[in-house]
């Protein structure tokens, strides 16, 4: 399994908490979540490293899970797009995912 470039695993933080809340506090309901969806994405999302750690109600259940929500999930999206580009390039992204999200 690739590491991810989007997020630390190690610290145990959702990355929506900090994210929308300023909350770094270690979480024990992590789940890891693949920023692209799809089937083929969510192969490449784990080849490259495009994931995140979200608690419960950031990842499946509630308004702001990722899963309910598209504009989070849009939100993930650009934010894979912006770390992998900042690795490989704009050129890749747009060969590996053929979409622009920023
Ligand atoms: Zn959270
Ligand atoms: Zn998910």
């Amino acid at each position: 399994m690739a590491k991810s470039i989007m997020h630390s695993k190690d610290d145990r933080t959702c990355y929506l908490c900090m994210l929308l809340r300023d909350d770094y506090s270690a979480r024990v309901d992590l789940q890891e979540h693949h920023a692209m969806p799809g089937t083929a994405n969510r192969r490449l999302s784990e080849h490259y490293g495009l994931k995140v750690y979200l608690c419960v109600e950031h990842h499946l259940v509630g308004p702001e899970a990722v899963h309910n929500n598209k504009r989070l999930l849009r939100l993930l999206q650009a934010n894979a797009q912006i770390a992998f580009e900042r690795r490989y390039s704009h050129e890749k992204w747009m060969e590996v995912f053929g979409r622009n999200f920023i």
